[in-house]
């Protein structure tokens, strides 16, 4: 049997990956998740696009989780007025205002409501990926009178950073209800909440969510410097996180972008929810067929840190080379484990706790580990909870979770070491047994008469804790005399 790939491969999608063909293509070479967007293009084009996602997984009968990455307020300076670029230089003195103007050297837009209110005096204001830099002086009426630090050609509605700023803003804009809305009706697998402050827009985006009816995880970008210093209470409320290394990467200094990394995927161990690596992962590949050495170990690296996760952007969304960029990434994590020893596992897992679902996690994953003979285990889950918990003690071996729901074989896509199955339902451990049996059979991963430790929450019919672990011979239900 090839070994298994734990860590997940997320590909966005945009004009390069957007066919049945090349979805087929990118689902048969490792996509896991397929992200979208809202930050481009319209909501209809995403819902058309979820359900491409969803009918490419049907053929090709691989579990294929959708994620709608909410835009979120992207803060962005406004139109010239004039045609070509507009030159800032260093030393000049600059206006700025949240109303909408025509930009010039003496004046021009940054379109955050509260520019006014929020930023002051000795803030810095960075624009267009940090390459422009202002310092705000001090405001006289409707404007802000700015130094310009680090002058340069600006372009028109370049992004905007205020790393320095307690942004009073909430992260949900009314396009974001909108998106949440369209998401809920084309039933997404996961949101991403963009520009997260602190754990009351998480609360708000689910606020929305529930107000819907719907109950859809929800993971955190991780992107802002007031994000990072609230990461505890963020990864508390979340269902996920995501290491959104893009804007972080403006907003904090270089050095600081690695250190953050370490940081939220340890945040995501103690939460035990799963957590996703970003940006620039495989970056060269939008133009060349191969990465650069240093892509090469950045994902690597984010593999021994044990990300759930991986993703793609611009690689599959817009690159040339979108196919061979899942696969590159497919393989590069393939040999980051085969060769990981599995101590790097301890060093980044939360620290062990005392909750009986826990402690039976531990044990299915000792007992397997203690065993050569043991080939996995085998994780009934109903609302998916067991079989997270399972990856989130990072086993070697991998965890089978297999699910009569829909959207929970969907979910657990997402989960590091998880390979979800789609099971009938259940209402006797006796069936459970034979579904866990049959569905493994069936998969192929394993052969009848292989060891295995089943794990699951018992009676079936109620949603407890994980409180039964059994040694089981693969095939071997169908015997049993209850
Ligand atoms: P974010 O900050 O949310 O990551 P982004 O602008 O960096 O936003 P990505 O989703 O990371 O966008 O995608 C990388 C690039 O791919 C974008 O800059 C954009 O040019 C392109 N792209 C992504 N999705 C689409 C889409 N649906 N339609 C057109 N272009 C897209
Ligand atoms: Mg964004
Ligand atoms: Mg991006």
């Amino acid at each position: 049997m090839r070994m298994l790939r734990r860590t997940k491969i997320v590909a966005t999608i945009g004009p390069a990956s957007a066919s049945m063909e090349r979805l087929r293509a990118m689902i048969r070479a490792g996509m896991d998740v397929a992200r979208l967007n809202t930050s481009h293009g319209t909501l209809d084009e995403h819902r058309g696009m979820a359900r491409l996602v969803r009918e490419a997984a049907a053929l090709e009968g691989r579990p294929v989780a959708v994620l709608l990455d909410l835009a979120g307020p992207k803060i962005r300076t406004g139109d010239h007025a004039f045609e070509g670029a507009l030159e800032l230089r260093t030393g000049a003195t600059i206006r700025v205002t949240p109303r909408p103007v025509p930009a010039t050297e003496e004046r021009l837009t940054i379109g955050y409501d509260r520019l006014l209110e929020d930023v002051q005096p000795g803030e810095r204001i960075l624009l267009d990926d940090g390459k422009l830099e202002l310092l705000a002086a001090h405001r006289d009426g409707d404007d802000l009178v700015c130094t310009v630090v680090h002058g340069g050609v600006l372009a028109p509605r370049r992004g905007v950073h205020l790393p320095e700023t307690e942004l009073t803003a909430p992260a949900l804009t009314d396009r974001d209800r909108e998106a949440i809305a369209a998401g809920v009706a084309e039933g997404v697998d996961y949101f991403a909440v963009s520009f997260v402050r602190d754990a009351s827009d998480v609360l708000a985006a689910r606020e929305v969510m529930e107000g819907l009816g719907a109950d859809i995880p929800l993971v955190a970008k991780i992107e802002r410097r007031q994000a990072v210093e609230h990461l505890d209470e963020i990864a508390a409320e979340a269902d996920g996180l995501m290491v959104a290394r893009g804007d972080l990467g403006v907003e904090l200094a270089p050095e600081e972008v690695p250190v953050q990394q370490r940081r939220i995927i340890a945040a995501a161990a103690r939460e035990m929810v799963p957590v996703i690596t970003a940006t620039q992962m495989l970056e060269s590949m939008i133009e060349a067929p191969r990465p650069t050495r240093a892509e090469a170990s950045d994902v690597a690296n984010a593999v021994w840190e044990l990300s759930d996760a991986v993703m793609l952007s611009g690689e599959t969304a817009v690159g040339r080379y979108p196919v061979e960029a899942v696969a590159m990434m497919d393989r590069i994590i393939r040999r980051a484990e085969e060769a990981s020893s599995g101590t790097d596992r301890d060093a980044t897992m939360a620290p062990e706790h005392d909750d009986h679902s826990y402690v039976v996690a531990l044990a299915a994953r000792r007992i397997v580990e203690s065993d050569a003979n043991m080939r996995g285990i085998a994780c009934f889950t109903r609302s998916g909870y067991s079989a997270l918990l399972m990856s989130k003690v990072h086993p070697r071996a991998p965890i089978f979770g297999v699910t009569h729901s829909e959207t929970v074989y969907r979910r657990l896509a997402l989960a590091r070491g998880v390979v979800p199955m789609l099971s009938g339902a259940v209402t006797t451990t006796e069936e459970l047994l034979r579904v866990v049996d049959d569905s493994l059979l069936a998969a192929g991963y394993v052969e009848r008469g292989d060891e295995v430790v089943v794990v699951a929450s018992l009676p079936v019919r109620a949603q407890g804790t994980t409180n039964f672990l059994k040694l089981h011979r693969v095939g071997d239900a169908a015997t049993y005399q209850w």
